[in-house]
C-alpha cells in the first residue's frame, strides 16, 4: 500500500516538474510519518523514501533509532525551545522557526555540539489564526536578526497553507512565498542562504511544485489516513 501510493506521488511529482519545465532532483519529497507506526515507515524506505518530516519532537527521537542511519530526519512542526537539545544531531533541518528566542536556543546548542543547523523560517501566508509562523512582512526584519547566529543558517521559508478542497484556491499563497524569498535573496544578506522553498501537502503538493517548491511535505498521500 505504501509502496503503491509512494509510486503514485512519484509520477504525480514528475508531472508537476513537466508542466512546470523544472528538473525532478530540484524538488524533494518529505515523507510526514507522524502517529504512523516505524513499520510503515520502513515501507516507505523500502520504496525509495530517504527523508522523514515528524512534527513532534519525541515521536522523532522514538524512531530515529530504529530506522536505517541513511534516513534524513526534518523536524516540520511548532517546536518549543526546551526540545530543541533533542533534535541536535538527530534532525538535519528544522523547518518550523519563527521567533528570535527559539533560533537563538537553536543556534547555542548547535554552536555547543560543533554544528550548524540548518533551518527555514515559518511564514503564515494566509493570516490563518490558527496556525504559527510570522507574517510575510516580518520575515525579513527576523531574517536580518537570525543572520548573525553562528549556530544556524536560515536556507529557505516554509509555509503552511489552509486547508481546502480545491488546491488551485493555495496557488496564490504558494507564489507569495516565493516572491518574497525572491525578495529576500535580492538583499544578499551576509551568511543567508535562501534557496528553499518548503510548501505543498498532500492536497496540493502538484500546485505547489509549479510555483517553486523545493521541499513538499506528504503525509496521508503516502501512509493514508491518520
Ligand atoms: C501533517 C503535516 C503535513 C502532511 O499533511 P498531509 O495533508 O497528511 O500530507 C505537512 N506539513 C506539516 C507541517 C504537517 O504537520
Amino acid at each position: 500500500m505504501v509502496a503503491e501510493n509512494m509510486s503514485t506521488v512519484e509520477k504525480k511529482i514528475c508531472s508537476a516538474c513537466l508542466r512546470a519545465g523544472r528538473k525532478r532532483e530540484e524538488v524533494r519529497l518529505v515523507c510526514v510519518s507522524k502517529t504512523k507506526p516505524v513499520s510503515l515507515l520502513r515501507e516507505a524506505y523500502e520504496a525509495g523514501g530517504r527523508l522523514f518530516g515528524e512534527n513532534r519532537v519525541q515521536e522523532l527521537m522514538d524512531k530515529e533509532p530504529q530506522l536505517p542511519g541513511d534516513i534524513e530526519w526534518h523536524m516540520i512542526g511548532h517546536l518549543q525551545r526546551n526540545k530543541v537539545k533533542y533534535l541536535i544531531g538527530r534532525a538535519s533541518m528544522i523547518h518550523s522557526v519563527d521567533s528570535e528566542p527559539l533560533a537563538e536556543t537553536i543556534s547555542r546548542l548547535a554552536v555547543q555540539a560543533g554544528i550548524v543547523m540548518p533551518v527555514l523560517i515559518e511564514v503564515n501566508a494566509a493570516g490563518e489564526k490558527t496556525k504559527f509562523g510570522i507574517p510575510p512582512e516580518n520575515a525579513e526584519p527576523l531574517i536580518r536578526e537570525l543572520a548573525v547566529l553562528p549556530g544556524i543558517r536560515v536556507n529557505g521559508l516554509m509555509t503552511i497553507a489552509p486547508l481546502t478542497e480545491n488546491p488551485e484556491s493555495n496557488r496564490r499563497y504558494f507564489r507569495l512565498l516565493r516572491e518574497l524569498s525572491i525578495d529576500i535573496k535580492r538583499k544578499s544578506i551576509d551568511n543567508i542562504e535562501i534557496n528553499e522553498l518548503s510548501m505543498g501537502m498532500t492536497g496540493d503538493y502538484e500546485v505547489a511544485i509549479e510555483e517553486g517548491a523545493t521541499l513538499i511535505r506528504v503525509g496521508t498521500g503516502i501512509f493514508g489516513e491518520r
